[in-house]
């Protein structure tokens, strides 16, 4: 560590007190790692005997142009997502543009006017609320005659799933989960959790189609939504399952005519998944998903640095380092516009790109309040590349995540607390 320090000193100028702190917290956190309790080497070899089965080639990484017609990389591709996820079929997208999108399809391609979507999981991440229509806007599920409501979380964050039960009407078609805490100060929710309450459902309406919006929660634990009974999962590829590669994308999987419903929203009414270039995508989709165990556990590795370090700088965070986690978000609530700025900027100068700016609160697409972020990411907005986001709006936290090598976290970390300490002086 005093190496280390040194020749982050000489670069950084860091007070020694967070060194160690940073080294007391690195001790604490020894047993609660990733890699530690095997879950890394488990997906790996999910995700290798997934591509060894469809017979992975070199061919299958050249991608193809204009409509797409027999592009072999791209149905190879999704064939592996598919045996991945243990499901029927996959869509694996260059053209979905965002996790956003991918969950939109799910929704918008299997819902129909005069049916119904009940949310598990209380109100969904923020980008959402147009696509169902929470807020205004032509094309929305609301807009098409799609009816919505949700069921909201009990006070200590678990899902309520007896008065979901309750709630179903015979126009009820979707049950909506959300894996991950987005920017909520709540516990995310396990594979167990997600599985207990999709069995109870399933035991007395066995027709309800249960989505998954998966952002972040894909590689942190063994198994996947689909294994526990939920019919479609949908999530990002610049998020985890890109590796840190994958150059834009999302994906969703499920059973055949689920899948291909949303990939008729996608393109077009006869048209389907048939088509749609790969472009240079297949490549990088298909190494980066067989880095993203790895990648996901670096940036796991780094959450759980992060949380016992800003805990023992004062600040609450969840999850504690010692808590099990679901997804790769780590939540610090630091109490203040200022604060969140200031973690912001010391970021930013720990990023590869970009690292000489400074970070400011705007409004952005879909989201409601100011949000700031930092994250001078290979990838444009990837966040599986070190990052930090959250809306400006009390009780002020920080959502910090990603990060493609654990080192490169720990400077994050370092540069962000020293900011955030000379702040609250
Ligand atoms: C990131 C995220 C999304 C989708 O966000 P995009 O920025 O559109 O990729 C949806 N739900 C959750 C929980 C997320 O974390």
């Amino acid at each position: 560590m005093k190496a280390i320090a040194k020749l982050i000193n000489d670069t950084y100028e860091i007070e020694e007190k967070l060194f160690e702190l940073l080294s007391c917290a690195e001790t604490d956190c020894t047993h609660f790692y990733q890699d530690t309790a095997g879950i890394t080497d488990i997906n790996q070899i999910k995700v290798l005997r997934a591509m060894q089965k469809n017979n992975l080639s070199d061919i299958h990484l050249h991608g193809s142009t204009g409509y797409g017609y027999g592009d072999i990389g791209r149905s190879t591709l999704e064939k592996v997502y598919a045996d991945l996820f243990k499901s029927e079929a996959a869509l694996v997208r260059v053209q979905i543009v965002s996790g956003t999108h991918a969950i939109a399809l799910a929704l918008l391609g299997n819902l129909n006017r005069g049916e119904e979507l009940i949310s598990a999981t209380g109100r969904p991440y923020d980008t959402l609320a147009k696509v169902i229509g929470l807020r205004e806007e032509y094309g929305s599920l609301k807009h098409n005659g799609v009816d919505y409501k949700e069921i909201s979380l009990t006070s200590d964050g678990k899902m309520n799933i007896e008065r979901l039960i309750k709630q179903v009407t015979p126009n009820t078609k979707m049950i909506f989960f959300q894996r991950s805490r987005g920017y909520e100060w709540r516990p995310s929710f396990s594979i167990p959790e997600l599985e207990h309450a999709i069995g109870a459902i399933k035991s007395v309406y066995p027709d309800l189609i249960c989505l998954v919006d998966n952002c972040y929660g894909e590689f942190v634990e063994t198994r996947e939504p689909i294994e526990i009974g939920a019919d479609l999962v949908a999530g990002s590829l610049i998020k985890n399952p890109g590796g840190g590669l994958a150059l834009t994308g999302g994906y969703i999987a499920g059973n055949n005519e689920l899948v291909r419903r949303a990939g008729i929203r996608l393109s077009a009414p006869g048209i389907g998944t048939e088509v749609g270039a790969s472009l240079n995508f297949n490549r990088t989709a298909f190494q980066g998903l067989f880095m993203a165990p790895m990648i996901v556990a670096q940036a796991l590795n780094g959450a759980i640095l992060g949380a016992r370090f800003f805990e023992l700088l004062g600040y609450p965070v969840l999850p504690a380092y010692n808590e099990r986690r679901t997804d790769i978000i780590q939540a610090i609530r630091l109490g203040s516009k200022e604060l969140m700025c200031a973690f912001c900027r010391g970021l930013q100068r720990a990023c590869p790109l970009d690292s000489q700016a400074t970070p400011l609160p705007d409004m952005l697409p879909g989201y409601e309040h100011e949000v700031i972020m930092a994250g001078g990411t290979f990838i444009q907005g990837s966040s599986i590349e070190l990052s930090a986001d959250g809306p400006i709006r009390p009780p002020y936290e920080i959502f910090l995540q990603g990060g493609l090598t654990f080192s490169h976290v720990k400077i994050g970390l370092l540069l962000a607390a020293q900011e955030v300490l000379r702040r609250s002086k």
